[in-house]
């Protein structure tokens, strides 16, 4: 049995690591493989640490864990690292956000036409881009070999930053084209028979191909946009596949907008929270509205909690079992998506979905398997430059990463009207990283609809700037 080292950074992620965990305990071939989880925050990792340790054990799994607050520790003879650390976290988003809404960039500076993600920030993020460089260079010292898996966002900025400068071999993780399940169960189309692909960059993918039993099931789904797209309402902030954005989209470029990309349009559809819910539904206006993060942010703090609390109630229990948990905790894990997410963790059949620890067994064992992966371009979409890292369909085995060939390639609407400026704006956020050069986020904010002065320019980058955390990053910017 292949036995390999996998680091995770920033492994306090609770639903995360236990995904991958679990999808671990799934994947006998990687039995005899050592985990070292890695968080700067004590008390998440040991929450992590004492889950998935307790929960290997219940599940008779043969894996074997460690814990650290020590990167080089999660890297040093490791096979694959994962990063889903989030420098700041949260909190940090927020402050900027609140900031920026001060001097009228409604949603803050980061969201931008075709980046509206509110966690996916590109241009304030100098302390996360940082980290992802200093990753890669700490892999490319310590462990060549090793694959450098991008779970953190930004993935698209990330990816293209790492590949550009280190030699490290690198792959950027979304689960974004999932929501395609949602289009076929909707066309009621059978998983298996749907011959489909999407290209693009990171939530910025689009459903180039979609044929059905020989047939483009484009057709069908123009017929259910006629009969019954009028009766649709999200279920959660986050259901938005086929919103009346994702329809219009649509209709503009000529082929599906898939996954986060929906929520990545123009400021037609996000100028203001009346503006989201026309498009995103009510009563959210999707989940980047200040009604659609919220919901997400207490959801993500509940699971946070609850961790906590479960991993304390097991250090005290040492005989409890995992399928006690919900009849202790009562309504509290009943209603807790993380005890919701655990019964699917549980069930041995079920693997999460996400992409990494499959990935991580088709190199090591040679299974090809088909993946969703961001890699440098080098020719796949002709239009777009070979060092800007696209998201494509790929067959990976024990060679690596071997991308499909895009057919039919994507409408030129989609290149030139969505891709280019989106990749531009990605250009500018890592050169501005790479160079210090703040006049080209100054640049970003001049043609911003939402400014209305020089003014008020300078006054947010000076706000942001003086944060304490963001220390390095003025010294940085403002050297000139
Ligand atoms: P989170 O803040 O809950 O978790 C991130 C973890 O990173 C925390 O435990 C924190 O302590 C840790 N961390 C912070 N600084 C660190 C450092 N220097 N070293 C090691 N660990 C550190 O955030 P989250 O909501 O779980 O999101 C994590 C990341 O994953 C974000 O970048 C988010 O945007 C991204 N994300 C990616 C996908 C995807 O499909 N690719 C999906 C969802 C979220």
């Amino acid at each position: 049995m292949p036995s390999v080292k996998i680091g995770i950074i920033g492994a306090g992620s609770a639903v995360f690591s236990l995904r991958l965990v679990s999808d671990l305990c799934k994947t006998p071939a990687l039995y005899g493989s050592l985990v070292t989880l890695m968080d700067i925050d004590e008390e998440r990792l040991e929450a992590v640490y004492i889950l998935a340790k307790r929960y290997v054990e219940e599940v008779g799994a043969e894996l074997k864990f460690e814990k650290t607050k020590n990167l080089e520790d999660a890297i040093i003879d490791a096979d694959f690292v994962i990063n889903t650390a989030m420098v700041g976290g949260h909190t940090y988003l927020e402050k900027v956000r609140q900031i920026s809404e001060k001097y009228g960039y409604y949603r803050g500076i980061d969201a931008q036409e075709f980046n509206m993600v509110s966690d996916y920030y590109t241009f304030s993020n100098y302390n996360q881009l940082k980290y992802f460089v200093e990753i890669a260079k700490k892999i490319e010292k310590l462990s060549p070999n090793a694959w450098y898996l991008q779970a953190a966002n930004p993935v698209f900025e990330g990816t293209t930053l790492v590949t550009r400068t280190s030699s490290i071999k690198a792959v950027g993780f979304c689960h974004g084209h999932l929501a395609l399940k949602e289009v076929f169960d909707t066309l009621g189309l059978e998983h298996n028979k749907v011959d489909w692909q999407v290209a693009g960059v990171n939530h910025g993918i689009w459903l180039n191909r979609f044929i059905y039993e020989g047939k483009s099931a484009y057709e069908k789904l123009n017929t259910w946009i006629e009969e019954n797209s009028h009766n649709w309402k999200p279920l959660h902030p986050f259901n938005d596949q086929l919103s009346s954005a994702a329809i219009d989209m649509y209709k503009f470029h000529g082929v599906l907008p898939v996954g986060d990309t929906v929520r990545n349009a123009s400021w037609r559809y996000h100028k203001n929270l009346e503006t989201k819910k026309k498009w995103y539904g009510e009563p959210w206006g999707g989940a980047d509205s200040e009604i659609g993060w919220k919901w997400y942010q207490e959801t993500l703090g509940k699971i946070t909690d609850i961790t906590k609390k479960i991993a304390k109630f097991l250090i005290e229990n040492p005989k409890a079992k995992f399928s006690d948990i919900k009849e202790i905790f009562g309504q509290e894990a009943k209603d807790n998506e993380l005890l919701q997410e655990m019964e699917k963790i549980l069930d041995p059949e079920q693997k999460s979905e996400e992409q990494h620890i499959p990935f991580v067994e088709s190199i090591v064992t040679g299974k090809k398997e088909r993946f969703v992966v961001n890699i440098p371009n080098r020719r796949i979409i002709p239009a777009v430059e070979n060092d800007v890292v696209v998201e494509v369909p790929a067959i990976v085995d024990s060679e690596g990463i071997h991308p499909e060939k895009i057919e039919p390639m994507l409408p030129e609407r989609v290149i030139k009207y969505y891709l280019k400026p989106r990749i531009m704006r990605m250009e500018m956020a890592v050169e501005t990283f790479l160079t210090g050069d703040i006049d080209i986020i100054k640049e970003l904010l001049y043609r911003d609809p939402r400014t209305q002065n020089d003014g008020q320019v300078e006054k947010v980058l000076e706000e942001i700037l003086s944060l304490p955390e963001n220390e390095e990053m003025r010294k940085h910017y403002l050297k000139k």
